[in-house]
């Protein structure tokens, strides 16, 4: 077991939790209640920490050291890794296909089975001999200046010690090093970190037919001492400027590999020859980027006549110019040209990761290569069943890392967990099924298994009903969030927890608490529309989509199915730019009506609010600038002059001078990371001793900023601007929430709902289109309920919600539902199904309404 004894990290109560050894574990519990407190700040945390100072000194020294989370002990904790929805921003060049590993297994295999072909004829590249080389030189004009080289290395680091020694050995005394000549006695000192090329100059000569004979030799020679290559550098008669380089031109040849017909000789195929993230491999137009972005001028342009693009859509797509010498596939000529049964490396990275495992699976290798292929073959295929096992089979190997979901990005990097094979670790994962179909939550389930069967401990944090029912242990979270939890309530095997008494989970578990099906649907008005016609963005299939007002309408459908694309990357950008408001380019479209319906536009992300520790819940709603007027207008504030800004802790004369109004102070640690203490001079009030002594209702501002959210709501009851925000912000189940408290300490599902609080709290027009994505991340059911209540209420008052979820309770709630698919990328995009809950339940083979079937009998 690993033993967890008395853990304090945030708000939990000294918490004692054995997990046990290479089982799955699932966390659970209402939001803000310390899941992450304990999983991820706790056991994940002092898992680094531990592993960090079982390294050598040496190796501790370059690695990053973590703080000691607050607690009395962990035993028994394995190497501990954390799989969470984070972008990865250390590389922004990563694909699925480097992230799983994929790609540098098919580079691989591409550099030992592949067959290159001539870019410029097509024809099979094969080996020259020295006799072929010789001819090839002996076409150039009569009186062609030749420098015969031996090339010795090509970009590679290192001091090249051995290189000139070796060439020296040769009975040479000249060579190229990156491109200037030297003397071989003369060595330039290299700088060993830097890729060098290196070249043996063997002769100098000037192409005459008498020449053909010192020719020979000195390829032989060039051959010998490069294991197969010649460069030539020549310059044909007439050229002018010996001495400028511009003239000179270089060829390679290679009695390895070259085209028989055009000449054209090949580096021999090695790994990173496929690889856009190096210079042998990358496009040199686009540095292996695979576009160029537009110039100024186009751009400036085009605004001018920003209405037309919009209409217009092979404009829209534009913005990013395909680079024109790679045609946007990254990759140097020669890597498009090696072929594998007929296809590039860039074909095989643009197919669905279902498609490739086809192809490989399909696949006839032919003897002679078999063995080298077999054992790539196995990585590659391994780890795309486990993609495809998570519910990924419509990403490419070629999809950028910034262009997933936080959910496809985790479950990429599950699948390559289980690919790496890794046994006694232990894994914590963070709600892996955010964006996933019911449909495909069993799959999820079974790989997650097979990392646990597979010799780990897997701990996860989630609120899926099948995933906490199928699990080994179960934890219990609460009783509530915040101060009021932190507290395991009840623990057990699924079966014994659904029979607590004293647990939340379990009575929505056991049916005893449930969300209840609404009795009424409110009825689609034609004549309240917004309809689009012909969207296209990524896999839509020329979508016609009408979207009714004044309803609580769900997009459901399997994930990748494009439900983003219609809504977020085409309706939403439409409408903001209906609006004058600044926006990205909406997909292309052909025809879109209704906007004339809607006179806003609340469109809540995921992004989290600030991460700084200035930016607080009262701030970011604004009620913060509120109550500072309210302040200023007391009588001590006015007969001491003391104007609003007098009130702010982040700038003026009313904020503590020590921390400046941060409320805490930076401990410098040396080489451990910054450690936060309440500042000793204000007591964590974060203002100075003359502005605490203005009070209101007897309160200081720094008593207000202490406060929690459900505090507020009665305090400022009537001060209807403060009132109504911390009101949503208690309605949606973050009453305990300090209003003081730092952004940069608020979980994920906090941060969201606060976001959402604040828009929700703005006077609506009762023509306010309100968007929001998988509003349910990180909520258990019971703050689902609430969340539930909110949206309605903003429909019972005329505006309109729409969602993108895969929740089945909201899917249930919904009175309107636009069903995408019937799969993920190319096999989905379009709309297969709308209506009622009701209706789409009753259909037979759709998907999303098996699901539904069972949520709305009960
Ligand atoms: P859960 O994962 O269950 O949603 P968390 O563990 O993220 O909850 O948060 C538990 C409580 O601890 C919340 O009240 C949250 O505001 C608080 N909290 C989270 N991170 C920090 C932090 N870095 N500093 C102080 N409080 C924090
Ligand atoms: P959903 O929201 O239903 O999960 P998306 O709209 O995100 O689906 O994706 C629909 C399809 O479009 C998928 O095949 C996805 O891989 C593809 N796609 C989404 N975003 C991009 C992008 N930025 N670049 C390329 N393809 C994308
Ligand atoms: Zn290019």
């Amino acid at each position: 077991m690993i033993r967890i004894r008395g853990a304090r990290t945030h708000n939990l109560k000294e918490v004692d939790l054995d997990i046990p050894h290479g089982l799955l574990t699932v966390i659970t519990g209402v939001s803000g209640s310390g899941k992450s407190s304990l999983a991820i700040d706790t056991l994940f945390v002092e898992g680094q920490r531990q592993y960090v100072e079982s390294l050598s000194i040496q190796s501790r020294q370059y690695l990053q050291q973590l703080p000691k989370p607050d607690l009395d002990s962990i035993e028994g904790l394995q190497p501990t890794l954390c799989i969470d929805q984070r972008p990865n921003a250390a590389n922004p060049r990563s694909t699925v296909g480097t992230l799983t590993e994929i790609y540098d297994y098919l580079r691989l295999l591409m550099a030992r089975c592949g067959v290159p072909e001539c870019f410029s004829c097509g024809r099979p590249i094969l080996q020259q001999t020295t006799e072929q080389i010789l001819e090839s030189i002996m076409h150039l004009p009569l009186e062609t200046r030749l420098i015969v080289m031996g090339p010795m290395a090509s970009g590679k680091k290192g001091l090249h010690g051995e290189t000139f020694q070796a060439i020296r050995k040769a009975g040479l005394v000249r060579m190229r090093v990156d491109g200037e000549v030297y003397e071989v006695d003369a060595a330039p000192t290299l700088n060993a970190h830097v890729g060098h090329t290196v070249e043996a100059i063997v002769d100098r000569i000037i192409l005459r037919e008498e020449s053909r004979d010192r020719i020979r030799d000195a390829i032989a020679v060039a051959v010998k001492l490069s294991g197969g290559l010649v460069s030539v550098s020549y310059l044909r008669p007439g050229a002018l400027n010996v001495d400028t380089n511009s003239h000179w031109e270089e060829r390679l040849f290679s009695t390895r590999y070259s085209c028989p017909e055009c000449g054209i000789s090949y580096q021999e195929l090695e790994p990173r020859t496929f690889s856009f993230n190096s210079p042998f491999g990358a496009c040199p137009e686009c540095n292996g980027v695979g576009y160029r972005l537009p110039d100024v001028a186009k751009k400036s342009v085009r605004k001018g006549s920003e209405e037309d693009v919009a209409e217009d859509p092979t404009l829209e797509l534009s913005d990013r110019k395909i680079c024109e010498a790679c045609d946007g596939k990254r990759l140097r000529r020669e890597a498009l040209a090696v072929k594998l049964a007929g296809l590039s490396i860039f074909d095989l990275s643009r197919m669905t990761l279902l498609e490739l495992l086809e192809w490989f699976d399909s696949m006839q290798w032919e003897s002679n290569i078999k063995p080298i292929a077999t054992p790539l073959v196995e990585g590659i295929v391994g780890r795309l069943r486990f993609l495809i096992q998570v519910g990924v089979d419509y990403l490419s190997l070629d999809r950028t890392a910034d262009t997933l979901s936080g959910g496809e990005l985790q479950r990429v990097r599950l699948a390559t967990s289980i690919g790496s094979g890794l046994v006694g670790v232990c894994y914590v994962l963070d709600e892996p099924s955010i964006g996933l179909h019911p449909r495909d939550n069993h799959r999820l389930i079974q790989a997650i298994r097979r990392l646990q069967t597979s010799g780990n401990t897997v701990v996860v944090v989630e609120h899926d009903e099948e995933m906490m029912l199928e699990c080994d242990w179960l934890v219990d979270m609460g009783p509530r969030a915040g101060e009021y939890g932190g507290e395991i309530v009840a623990q057990g095997k699924p079966r014994e927890l659904v029979a607590a008494a004293n647990s939340l989970t379990a009575d929505y578990l056991r049916g005893t608490k449930k969300i209840d099906v609404p009795s009424y649907r409110r009825p689609v008005d034609e004549s309240r529309v917004l309809r689009i016609e012909g969207a296209g963005a990524h896999n839509l299939r020329s979508v016609d989509a009408t979207i009714p007002l004044g309803l609580l309408v769900g997009i459901t459908g399997v994930s990748g199915s494009g439900k983003s694309s219609l809504l977020l990357e085409t309706i939403v950008p439409v409408i903001e730019k209906h609006l004058g408001r600044p926006t990205a380019s909406p997909g292309p479209y052909r025809h879109f009506s209704g906007l004339e319906q809607v006179d806003r536009l609340v469109s809540i992300d995921q992004q989290p609010i600030g991460r700084s520790p200035r930016s607080t819940p009262a701030t970011y709603c604004g009620a913060f600038d509120e109550l500072r007027k309210l302040f200023a207008v007391t009588r001590d504030a006015k007969q001491r002059g003391y104007n609003a800004k007098r009130f702010s802790f982040n700038t003026g004369n009313g904020r503590c001078e020590v921390c400046l109004g941060q409320g805490v102070q930076k401990i410098d640690m040396g080489f451990l990371s910054d450690v936060f203490v309440e500042c000793m001079h204000c007591q964590g009030t974060r203002f100075n001793r003359q502005t605490l002594q203005i009070r209101y209702k007897g309160k200081s501002i720094g008593d207000c900023l202490a406060m929690s959210v459900s505090e507020a709501v009665v305090f400022f009851e009537n001060i209807d601007k403060i009132h109504r925000v911390f009101a949503c912000m208690d309605q949606i189940g973050l009453g305990y929430l300090k209003l003081g408290q730092a952004a940069s300490t608020l979980s994920g599902g906090e941060s969201q709902r606060v976001k959402l609080a604040t828009e929700l709290a703005r006077l609506d027009t009762g023509r306010t289109l309100y968007v929001l994505d998988e509003p349910t991340t990180g909520l258990h059911v019971d703050d689902v309920r609430r969340l539930l209540q909110v949206l309605s209420d903003l429909v019972m008052k005329g505006n309109s919600v729409v969602v993108i979820e895969h929740h089945l309770e909201v899917i249930k709630c919904c009175d309107w539902l636009i069903d995408l698919g019937p799969e993920g990328g190319r096999g989905g995009g379009m709309i297969i199904a709308e209506g009622t809950p009701e209706l789409i339940a009753s259909i037979e083979g759709n998907a999303t309404g098996r699901w539904l079937r069972t949520k709305l009998r009960s």
